[in-house]
């Protein structure tokens, strides 16, 4: 099969569109077989390109988020059948040691993602076990591929920031650092979902722009204002109750600075960086929780998928790249000019 792949860490010209072997043709009991339709980018791919500290099987398949037809299943597998139009969740846990057997999957002792641990999506087919293909659901207009491929990693990261670790409750106040990025997008329509009044930022007023036409209570743009003093004024001094982050060092001290007594700081990324400081008088003081966020269990997933039927929370698309511009696509997500989620269109 054809798959975008990197044969050692680097920038993006290390990329190539290469024939690499299908996946094996027999599979596990409960493993089923997607032939993918459409790939969606993350932040992560960048990361896996430049190199992460892990061992790497080379060649390896770019790409965690994906959405296809079900080719084929293991003799127990029953949720899908072949033919069945497939979402997957890029999280793979073993589904048996301790943290599983609690229902906290992305706690699994050996979870792995597609794309870093495990080869991508951006491939012509993947095998991924049961638990991690949902069935698309029927809309009345219904979801792209890209729509579909661009859904799991996002949502389900945004949505257990936002309701299982920090519990946004309506009329609270939450900021959301760089809502160009697909977890903050995904974390503002949830949080407006939950009720709250949502404070977004951008270096970028046209993204500024384009988020209030999505919902976003109050814009900032970060390069040019000084966020915590614009979140005072927003709220009267008290400062905001929840603060989404993924951008780290770059932000880390204006997202305290921004945080209500009492306030709850969720962090799922450190694109900018990861080692921060923290002044403890003040955390203990002003009582924060400072609180870690990584993916999602099966529970959150069966639920965000359940609200994409309701018609809430469909992926915003920023643009489709054909598969053989993958590279190109990767480039947009590199230079972040994207608002909303950049796919890969893999098979008609
Ligand atoms: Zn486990």
């Amino acid at each position: 099969m054809r798959a975008w792949v990197i044969r050692s860490t680097g920038g993006l010209e290390r990329l190539e569109l290469a024939q690499v072997p299908d996946p094996p043709s027999t599979l596990r009991s409960t493993d089923v077989r997607v032939a993918l339709r459409a790939a969606a980018l993350n932040h992560l791919d960048l990361f896996v390109v430049r190199g992460l500290p892990h061992e790497y099987q080379f060649p390896h398949i770019l790409g965690g988020d994906g959405a296809g037809v079900v080719a084929a299943v293991g003799p127990d597998v029953r949720s899908v059948r072949p033919g069945d139009r497939v979402m997957i969740n890029p999280g793979i846990a073993d589904y048996t040691c301790e943290y599983c057997r609690a229902g906290e999957h992305s706690l699994c002792l050996s979870y792995r993602l597609l794309g870093e641990h495990l080869p991508g999506t951006i491939a012509e087919a993947i095998v991924v076990p049961e638990p991690n293909v949902a069935i698309i659901p029927t809309l009345q207009a219904p979801l792209s591929w890209a729509e579909a491929a661009a859904f799991s990693l996002v949502t389900l990261t945004a949505w257990r920031m936002v309701v299982t670790r920090a519990q946004v409750q309506p009329g609270e106040t939450v900021l959301v650092w760089g809502i160009g990025g697909g977890a903050s997008l995904a974390a503002m329509r949830i949080a407006k979902l939950r009720g709250a009044r949502v404070i977004v930022t951008s270096s970028s007023d046209e993204k500024l722009e384009h988020a209030k036409r999505l919902g976003a209570d109050a814009t900032l743009n970060h390069r040019t204002q000084k966020v915590s003093q614009e979140v005072r004024v927003l709220t009267e001094k008290r400062g905001a109750d929840v603060v989404i982050e993924n951008v780290g060092e770059a932000t880390w001290d204006e997202s305290l600075r921004s945080l209500r007594r009492g306030g709850r700081l969720v962090s799922c990324g450190a694109t900018s960086g990861p080692k921060v400081g923290i002044d403890l008088r003040r955390l203990f003081w002003y009582q924060w929780s400072i609180l870690g966020a990584t993916m999602g269990n099966l529970a959150e997933y069966r639920e965000i998928v359940r609200v994409l039927g309701t018609g809430e929370l469909r992926p915003i698309i920023d643009q489709v790249f054909p598969f053989s511009e993958a590279r190109e696509a990767l480039g947009r997500l590199d230079r972040a000019e994207q608002l909303g989620k950049i796919a890969v269109s893999i098979a008609e």
